[in-house]
């Protein structure tokens, strides 16, 4: 077989992505090297899905160890690994029971059928309308493109699910406005991430749940992005003082294994009655086995608390190049999900910074087009900051200077 090379990928792969020009193939922590050679220092973490960096040892073992035993048996079984799972993940927060899929789409998939047939089996057929805010990101299946809150990604595919509003992310009065005994959930993300990474308000989140409760709808959390660890609590929902009756993650459950989840208390998961719902792969041991380990690494106070101290390493490094380059208006974003928002002189060159950091040897995402966006391995070490923040610098440098 000829070296594959970048260029196959403008000849075979549907054109969905445009990826960067190097192929990375081997990565280790938080270092990431190409088909040359060449090193990268990852703080984008494969869009906060690598919360232990790639390759980590008991990562690596549980998914060798696993995968000699049994990968998969389909759902007319069930099986340990994803029985352990759904334990660990039930008791450490509000939810009863558990439901797996494969993707940070499903779990939302999941989470807007429950809702809607939750209202219709114990309020009637009227009960229909779901509520989610501008900018909002919840994947891309019809639904969840519908229900997310930028209408060029589920425009053109034919005539969308009805009966979605959207309001301003952080307005009160806005919600209260449209809100009422026939809405059926409020969707919400506790920090907007692909949007911008915009935290919510906390007095927001509050009375959020107060509407919902007050008009008997579900206040659905995506924490896609932001749970398992990313905002320095497990869950992002856990720092708001608010809880949800539905909330969705994915993204870092795997740690890099695809899988996601869909967490819910006794009496709306009741409705999801066998035949209701369902995915091929959802719960599959081998998947499972791997998040477990991902869990149980993750919640750890120490690593929760190191969430919050590279935090302010970021915090620190980002102001000390802002100092000197004048580039960010505000850095904002919680834990290890940071937002650098650009000045009015580089609106829509977020990208600029991207491949400036390719350049410098340092990968970082953009969060839009006027936000920079990190999104690490949790347990990125002093040194691999320390390297890739001088890199960053450098990429900075070129963007404002070059
Ligand atoms: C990434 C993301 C999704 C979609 O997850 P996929 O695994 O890409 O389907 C949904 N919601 C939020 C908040 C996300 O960040």
């Amino acid at each position: 077989m000829q070296q594959v090379t970048r260029a196959w990928f403008d000849e075979v792969m549907v054109p969905t992505y445009a990826p960067a020009e190097f192929v990375p193939v081997r990565g280790l922590g938080s270092r990431l090297w190409d088909q040359q050679g060449r090193e990268y220092i990852d703080l984008a973490g494969g869009i906060a899905v690598n919360a232990l960096g790639h390759c980590h040892p008991a990562l690596v073992h549980t998914l060798v160890s696993q995968g000699q035993k049994l990968w998969h048996v389909s759902n007319w079984m069930t099986n340990e690994p994803v029985l352990r799972l759904a334990r660990k993940l039930v008791d450490a927060t509000f939810a009863d029971r558990a439901f797996f899929c494969n993707s940070g789409a499903e779990a939302n998939e999941a989470a807007l059928k429950l809702a809607r047939r939750y209202a219709h089996e114990t309020h009637g057929p009227q009960k229909d309308q779901i509520i989610a805010f501008s900018h909002g990101f919840h994947g891309r299946t019809f639904f969840t493109v519908s229900v997310g809150g930028q209408a060029a990604y589920s425009d053109g595919f034919g005539p969308k699910p009805g009966q979605i509003t959207h309001v301003p992310y952080n307005d009160i009065e806005a919600l209260k406005a449209v809100i009422s005994g026939r809405t059926c959930a409020v969707v919400m993300e506790p920090m907007q991430g692909e949007g911008g990474v915009l935290p919510a308000d906390p007095a927001f989140a509050r009375a959020v749940r107060e509407l919902c409760d007050a008009h008997d709808a579900l206040l659905i959390m995506d924490e896609v992005q932001t749970g398992m660890g990313r905002t320095g609590h497990l869950f992002g929902y856990m720092a708001l003082g608010v809880e949800p009756d539905i909330l969705t993650s994915a993204k870092a459950l795997g740690s890099g294994f695809p899988i996601g989840a869909m967490l819910t208390r006794n009496a709306i998961a009741a409705v999801f009655k066998p035949g209701v719902h369902g995915t091929t792969f959802g719960g599959n041991p081998l998947a499972c086995a791997v998040a477990e380990t991902a869990f149980d690494l993750i919640n750890q106070p120490a690593l929760l608390k190191g969430v919050l101290e590279r935090e302010t390493w970021f915090r620190e490094a980002l102001a000390g190049i802002n100092a000197q380059y004048h580039c960010f208006e505000q850095v904002r974003g919680a834990g290890l999900l940071i937002g650098a928002v650009l000045t009015a002189d580089y609106q829509g060159k977020a990208k600029a910074f991207v491949d400036a950091g390719i350049q410098a040897g340092v990968l970082v995402l953009v969060a839009g087009g006027n936000v920079v966006r990190f999104a690490p391995a949790l347990n990125l070490t002093r040194k691999e900051f320390e390297v890739g923040m001088a890199r960053f610098a450098e990429a900075v440098a070129q963007v404002c200077q070059g």
